[in-house]
């Protein structure tokens, strides 16, 4: 007998508790626009991050 548990995740945007399956398209996060929210901030640090790589480089180490 299998007992199908339903899983369930902190949504990584605002902490709400998120159904993790097939019905849930936005998974792990709770909505589209926590989707959308995350990817923004990921991109926007990545971005500020890779700015101050270059920052860096133009000072010449050696
Ligand atoms: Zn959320």
């Amino acid at each position: 007998m299998t007992i199908k548990k339903a899983v369930v995740v902190d949504c990584p945007a605002c902490g709400r508790k998120t159904p993790f399956d097939s019905s849930n398209r936005w998974r792990p996060f709770c909505s589209q626009r926590c989707k959308s929210l995350d990817l923004g901030a990921w991109a926007a640090e990545r971005y500020r991050i890779a700015e101050e790589a270059k920052e860096e480089q133009l000072e010449g180490k050696d």
